[in-house]
């Protein structure tokens, strides 16, 4: 208490202590004393103030002295005093203070009329006794001056400066910058306490000091530690990712800005890469995704330990991983760090008893060598990371030339909706020709885009795109009805084989792939015997309950199966047992290569215990076809027999060949 008294000695306002019970003023500052005209407290004390008090006024104040003491809080009113008999009209704070022998008494402050008061001193003188809002004094060098008892209470040593209470320095800098500018500063920031470091939220503002006339600094603090504390949990939660507890997008957005600002002066380099793993969807689709999350987070984990400290390890969302390089030296040495990802991904992760190879597709971008521009330097490491999957590589670095093509991806992505719409696609037929007959056994429904712009669009282009859109089973839906129809068209006009339609894995795997495919039989007439789904090695891993069921399902209806491209994939021949397969159809790639026959002896051994029909696909020259007819191979497809021909054209290969009967040969 004589702390206070000794504060309040200081301040201009003429505050004294008011005893109701024995009329007297047993404690007064100076300014009060100035006030009351007295020489010292002590002869201030002897005047019996409530000789001339009226009863009603020593009522008033018996009462706020009550009302003060039962809930500590202060009444402020305009007063006529008459000091030395002359009355004087002012504004008057009355506030409980207990005094001598914890008495009660009422702390009057008077905010003299003449005096130049400002709205936030009258503010702060007021609240100066009783919020909890803790308010300091600082001189214009920030030693304190004064503070209320709820900022001593709160400070950690009374006679700090001001800049010892800031945690960081950076904090006090900001704070003496805004002051010298403006004049007032408004911030958050953490200070030491009696309690440990808190956050306070300060209001401060630069007057002159009403004691001294000198330049000071007015502070006004409160402990917003817990909304701070809410708020970090908030933004812990908004700014990582919750399966891996990496940073997640905006999180990684944040500290790619920060670093190309610190970076702008010095340019030091550093890179990004863009990891998205290979068949995820798939893996996810299959085998459930808890499975799927676990093998985000061994990925997570590899990668982690497999960058230093300084390198920050993202999760953007689904398969797709940051991770921004601090420096390097060369691009040898962001080579290493691939290969070190790639290393550790060469080893099986086991999840659930599933042995899963990782195969991530990394894309690289550079500051400052690609760009200097936060905006741009993650879609161009995006961007490789697409030239990458799509090239079949590894990893790719940046190049300038990616950013048109995905233009041209996007455009595609955007047509594709609009060819349904317009009738763009057409089915090509390319024949399937029989190793014994000699003739056509089946034709394999090609889709064709007749673009209205570009020309046609190879299916090479955008079925990869309309897969990753998911518009492929839209697309894959028409296929299948154009196809059936066709082949009740051709049905009808007397040629009687089967049709092959390819089915994206997306589209396998989408809802109700089975429905839809009756469906498609229903109403065209098509009967599904003759009907041959070409389906990719890739949709046999996996959830094989699920794959199977559907299989099963349309196999009953009589649906035959084919496996494409064959020997590309898993080439895992013991899986195919469990299928109700009908042909193998052995990649292009093996064809190509026709002298390094062991593999392709191995597949077409295996085919025959497996009881599969054997297709080799771009058969081009007579060597393939002899070597080929030699080794079994039930059926033949390629250039050399004839490239996929429109509907029209099909028939007439059909109807010279019931014409003109002839071993094995040209078709077109
Ligand atoms: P695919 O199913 O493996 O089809 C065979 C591809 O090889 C076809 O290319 C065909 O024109 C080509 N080809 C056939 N014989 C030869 C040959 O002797 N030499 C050479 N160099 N190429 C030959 P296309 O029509 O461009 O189709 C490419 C791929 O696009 C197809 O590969 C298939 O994966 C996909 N695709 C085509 N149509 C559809 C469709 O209707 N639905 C789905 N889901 N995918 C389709
Ligand atoms: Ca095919
Ligand atoms: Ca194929």
């Amino acid at each position: 208490m004589n702390n206070l008294f000794e504060t309040l000695e200081f301040l201009e306002i003429p505050i004294w202590v008011f005893d109701i019970e024995t009329g007297r003023i047993p404690w007064s500052n100076g300014a009060g004393l100035d006030y009351w005209d007295a020489q010292s407290v002590a002869e201030l004390s002897l005047r019996d103030m409530s000789s001339d008090m009226s009863v009603s006024v020593r009522k008033r104040l018996m009462q706020y002295t009550q009302d003060c003491h039962a809930d500590g809080s202060s009444f402020r009113e305009y007063w006529t005093i008459y000091p030395n008999g002359v009355p004087q009209s002012a504004e008057a704070v009355f506030s409980p203070i207990q005094y001598g022998d914890n008495r009660p008494g009422l702390l009057i402050q008077l905010l003299a009329q003449n005096q130049v008061v400002t709205s936030d001193s009258l503010r702060s003188t007021q609240a100066l006794m009783h919020t909890s809002a803790m308010i300091s004094l600082y001189t214009a060098d920030y030693e304190l001056t004064y503070s209320n008892p709820a900022a001593r209470s709160a400070a950690l040593r009374v006679d700090m400066s001001f800049p010892e209470h800031i945690v960081h320095s950076a904090d006090f800098e900001l704070i003496q910058s805004s002051i010298k500018s403006s004049g007032t500063c408004e911030i958050e920031c953490e200070v030491h306490t009696s309690n440990g470091i808190v956050w306070h939220a300060m209001s401060m503002q630069s007057s002159p000091d009403t004691v001294t006339g000198e330049d000071s600094i007015l502070v006004s603090a409160t402990d917003i530690t817990e909304r701070r504390l809410a708020q970090q949990r908030a933004m812990t939660l908004a700014y990582s990712d919750s399966l891996t507890g990496l940073p997640n997008r905006i999180a990684l957005l944040g500290k790619l800005d920060d670093l190309i600002e610190s970076r702008q002066q010095t340019l030091q380099p550093f890179a990004l890469l863009y990891l998205d793993l290979d068949r995820f969807k798939l893996i996810n689709d299959s085998l459930g995704h808890s499975v799927g999350d676990e093998l985000l987070n061994t990925f997570a984990n590899l990668l982690l330990s497999c960058f230093g400290e300084r390198d920050v390890v993202a999760r953007l969302g689904g398969d797709e991983f940051v991770v921004i390089v601090n420096s390097y030296e060369s691009r040898n040495d962001l080579i290493a760090h691939v290969d070190k990802v790639l290393q550790a991904c060469a080893t099986p992760a086991i999840v659930s008893g599933h042995a899963l190879r990782i195969v991530p597709s990394v894309g690289i971008s550079t500051f400052p060598e690609d760009t200097a521009d936060a905006g741009s330097i993650l879609p161009y490491a995006d961007l490789a990371m697409y030239a990458a999957k799509r090239s079949n590589q590894p990893y790719r670095f940046f190049e300038l030339h990616m950013e048109q093509i995905s233009k041209e991806r996007l455009a595609i992505e955007t047509d594709i909706s609009q060819a349904l719409a317009q009738n763009q696609f057409e089915l090509y037929y390319q024949p399937k020709v029989g190793a014994s007959s000699g003739c056509i056994v089946g034709a394999e429904a090609l889709i064709r885009w007749n673009h209205p712009t570009r020309g046609q669009v190879s299916p090479v282009e955008f079925i990869p795109i309309a897969e990753e859109t998911g518009l492929i089973v839209e697309v894959g839906e028409w296929v299948l009805r154009q196809a059936c129809s066709d082949l009740v068209k051709w049905q009808k006009t007397g040629f009687n084989i089967p049709v092959a339609i390819n089915i994206s894995p997306p589209q396998f795997l989408s809802s109700n792939f089975v429905g839809n495919v009756r469906s498609v039989f229903r109403k065209s007439g098509a009967d599904p015997k003759m009907v041959d789904l070409e389906i990719t090695e890739s949709v046999l891993i996996g959830d094989k309950d699920h794959v199977l069921r559907i299989m099963d399902e349309l196999h009953d209806h009589g649906v035959k199966f084919s496996i494409d491209d064959f020997g590309t994939g898993y080439s895992n021949l013991a899986y195919l047992q469990k299928y109700p397969l009908d042909s193998l159809k052995i990649d292009k790639a093996f064809i190509d290569n026709i002298h390094e026959t062991a593999l392709l002896e191995l597949i077409l051994g295996m085919a025959k215990i497996l009881e599969l029909k054997v297709v080799a696909e771009g058969v081009e020259t007579r060597e393939q076809v002899d070597w080929l007819l030699e080794h079994d191979c039930d059926e033949l497809q390629g250039y050399y027999f004839s490239k996929p021909v429109p509907y029209d054209v099909l028939l007439e290969l059909l109807a010279n060949q019931e014409s003109n009967r002839e071993p094995i040969r040209k078709l077109a």
